[in-house]
């Protein structure tokens, strides 16, 4: 963790990889934390480092960014956002000290829908050749069904079972929650995957949340964290061996 290590230790330190946790602040229905995202960020980043480190990854994890792109969201009170283009000016300084530095590999961990790296990376990867540039949403590792009754994408059961294990003191009585209701599309052809459209999210969900959060608990969240952390460590590790030179077979 950079941000709690000193000089003595990383000034001779063989670091490979650097993690870079991406959040985002912004309303969780009425009974999650602003910080929702960057907390998640936080701690899948310290407990996959720190399993990826045990197995001798060579790795350091970056002070999670906590501004993720809202512009869905202008009209929801005090949620912040970032621009693409900013995200795109902060990664290229970002990449630019790690190059120059001989740190070639950089995986986002990334914690917000609205947060999409891989036009980015595409543009600094061509800026940047020798650098080995990823992302992952950790929301995906793993199938939710396994884990969780009711779908969802935001402050749903899978968020408010998360922060039941992970910062309890900050999640409001369950009773106190919206139900999380989502208003779909008309066309439906942007409810099937293939055709897109920002949503507008004052017009889409009257709590801000999408998903019903209350059959959220705290097990249910732990059993998740685990299974989400192990296999992000696990790419952590993969990424720390690979040969950038020798990726595919
Ligand atoms: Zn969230």
């Amino acid at each position: 963790m950079l941000a709690e290590s000193n000089w003595k230790e990383i000034k001779d330190a063989a670091i490979e990889l650097a993690v870079l946790p991406w959040g985002a602040t912004e309303a969780h229905n009425y009974h999650m934390p602003y910080g929702t995202d960057i907390i998640e960020a936080d701690h899948f980043a310290a407990a996959a480092a720190k399993q990826a480190w045990e197995r001798g990854a060579k790795l350091t994890v970056l002070p999670t960014i906590p501004f993720g792109v809202n512009t869905g969201q202008a009209d929801i009170k005090l949620d912040i956002n970032i621009y693409p283009s900013t995200q795109l000016a902060i990664l290229n300084d970002i990449i630019e000290v790690l190059n120059r530095q001989g740190i070639y590999k950089l995986v986002i961990l990334n914690s917000h829908g609205g947060n999409d790296f891989r036009t980015i990376l595409r543009e600094l990867g061509l800026k940047y050749p020798k650098m080995f540039l990823s992302s992952c949403n950790w929301y995906q590792a793993v199938n939710k069904k396994e884990y969780f009754e009711h779908p969802g994408d935001h402050a749903d059961e899978m968020e408010t079972s998360l922060l039941l294990h992970l910062t309890p003191g900050l999640v409001l009585p369950l009773d106190e929650a919206g139900d999380g209701k989502e208003k779909k599309n008309k066309i439906k052809y942007f409810t099937e995957g293939w055709a897109w459209a920002e949503r507008r999210w004052s017009q889409v969900t009257e709590d801000t949340g999408i998903g019903y959060p209350k059959a959220a608990t705290k097990e249910k969240g732990e059993r998740f964290f685990n299974a989400v952390t192990e296999k992000v460590a696990d790419l952590f590790v993969e990424v720390c061996k690979m040969d950038a030179g020798d990726m595919y077979e």
